[in-house]
């Protein structure tokens, strides 16, 4: 499809699913050196359930997998105020943490998420995020593992979401200029 109406707002295909097969495959050549550290990968739902399954299918390897679930966006902005849901169910003291998530904006979420991890001693936490909107991004941690930057606009689409709507699409979409 090259767009798609979702609550009465239109996107325009804007990373198809051949180019995410690509970006996922170069995430998971880079991570092979992670193979002998035992690594916990931490997927931050809702957002990055499908590029966490899509990637974890493509390791080299077979890691630790837990999950964490935070909100902090409504509609189409960031809310600032942080919503935690579930938490991980396993110890990570002295573990190397692999982060995966599906777009960093402001950073605000990763920023809350890296904080409660260090509570939690871990040894090492890698950020691998799929996208990442640097104009916005105003946090000095480096993102390890990174897919795809791009403009500051709205996506939805491969996890993403508009209020919701739009997670199981397989390709990405942004919102049209009008
Ligand atoms: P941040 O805290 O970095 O400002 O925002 C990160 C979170 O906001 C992401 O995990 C995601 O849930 C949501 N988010 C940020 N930008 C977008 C976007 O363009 N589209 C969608 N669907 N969610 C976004």
């Amino acid at each position: 499809m090259l767009s798609v109406s979702i609550h009465n707002k239109e996107f325009e295909l804007y990373i198809s699913k051949s180019e995410l097969e690509k970006i996922i495959d170069e995430i998971a050549q880079e991570m092979d050196f992670l193979k002998n550290s035992n690594p916990i990968f931490v997927i931050v739902l809702n957002g990055s359930f499908l590029f966490a399954a899509d990637l974890l299918k493509k390791l080299s390897f077979d890691p630790q997998v837990d999950f964490i679930k935070v909100k902090s966006y409504v509609g189409m902005e960031s809310s600032g105020e942080m919503t935690q849901s579930l938490d991980l169910s396993c110890n990570i003291e002295n573990r190397t943490i692999v982060l995966i998530e599906d777009i960093v904006d402001t950073g605000n979420t990763l920023h809350f998420l890296i904080n409660n991890l260090k509570k939690k001693n871990p040894e090492k936490i890698y950020i691998s995020s799929l996208l990442c909107k640097p104009d916005s991004y105003k946090y000095p941690y480096k993102i390890d593992f990174l897919g795809k930057n791009i403009p500051n606009k709205f996506v939805v689409g491969y996890g993403l979401d508009y209020e919701e709507l739009g997670r199981t699409l397989p390709e990405i979409y942004k919102l049209k200029d009008n």
